[in-house]
């Protein structure tokens, strides 16, 4: 089983009620971070303590994290990255960490060429990647500092070229991959649309894939992989606002459902709401005008989860003051 913990869902401006970017992924052989924006440990460990609630339902442990991937650089979803793996390190954390993201082909070549240490070009933008992770190091996030190793995984989406990089060392990789040790889960980047380099992320088990779009505009989201069971997609606008998507590159909520039907999503969750939205019932109404029936979609708030059984079957769980109330989002496949 899939169980996508949604720890954040407003966009870069938090509310009362939504923090900026943040999921956690379980699966049976570990966990996956996926965007850790600001205060993402604070989430983290607020879920975890939520989950203690839950009988039968694995804990969200630290140490049990096999990858950190991230869509882009924008500090909505990568500031709480730093922190969190310092507390890590006080955890008493030894396992070994993939942190992976997108750059451009220039950066590739650059940082292939000079070594992940090498001072950037000028005119790098502060959102680059590389340039977070570079600074994230010097910062601390070092084997010595943590004690347990950072593997930095950079790749250039649209062309399949990446890497692994450390201070001493930079090897070509291959852009489907699967955290040491796992067997069952496969990790692909997915080419998107937005002002800085960017992909989303899809996840497959043996019989499941979810699709996380991070920032993006539509048609944004470029896969030819079967439909994932479920697509969780930002929904930053409304239609009234159509241009401002455009111009910033990010989504309606019409254009998320869009890009489900295009890449044949048996399920949509919209997330990354603006902080103009006063609530997202306009949002998902918007999408499911959009929809085929049969393709049903849900608005997710901060802390829900979104399930998916070995059948296809996705639940989407929406977070009480203790436990989750589960919803059958998604039938599973006869
Ligand atoms: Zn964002």
């Amino acid at each position: 089983m899939l169980d996508l913990h949604v720890l954040g869902t407003a966009s870069a401006r938090p509310t009362t009620k939504r923090a900026v970017s943040g999921s956690v992924l379980a699966c049976p052989e570990g966990l996956i971070i996926i965007d850790p924006g600001e205060g993402f440990q604070d989430r983290f460990t607020d879920a975890r303590r939520h989950l203690k609630s839950e009988l039968g339902t694995p804990r969200l442990r630290s140490r049990r994290v096999a990858a950190v991937l991230l869509t882009h650089g924008h500090l909505d979803h990568t500031w709480g990255l730093l922190p969190w793996l310092q507390t890590s390190g006080l955890d008493g954390r030894t396992e070994p960490l993939v942190v992976a993201g997108p750059i451009d082909a220039h950066t590739f070549d650059h940082v292939q060429e000079h070594g992940f240490s090498s001072p950037p070009p000028e005119g790098l933008a502060a959102s680059d990647v590389w340039r977070q992770m570079r600074v994230w190091h010097d910062l601390g996030a070092t084997k010595e500092l943590l004690g347990y190793p950072i593997t930095w995984r950079l790749g250039h989406v649209a062309s399949g070229r990446w890497m692994d990089v450390t201070p001493d060392e930079a090897v070509e990789s291959t852009p489907v991959w699967s955290p040491a040790g796992w067997a069952e889960h496969r990790l692909t980047p997915i080419v998107s649309r937005h002002s800085v380099p960017s992909c989303g992320w899809r996840i497959d088990g043996p019989s499941t894939a979810l699709v996380v779009s991070g920032d993006t505009a539509s048609p944004g989201l470029e896969s030819d992989l079967h439909g994932p069971d479920v697509l969780v997609h930002e929904a930053t606008y409304l239609e009234e606002h159509a241009d401002r998507a455009q111009g910033h590159l990010h989504s309606t909520a019409a254009g998320a459902a869009r890009t489900a039907l295009h890449l044949g999503a048996r399920g949509l969750a919209l997330t990354h709401f603006s902080a103009r939205l006063a609530e997202v019932g306009s949002s998902l109404g918007e999408a499911v005008a959009v929809l085929k029936e049969g393709v049903p979609c849900v608005a997710l708030n901060d802390g829900d989860r979104l399930t998916v059984q070995p059948d296809g079957a996705v639940h989407h769980l929406s977070r009480g003051d203790v436990g989750w109330e589960a919803m059958l989002l998604v039938e599973g496949r006869r």
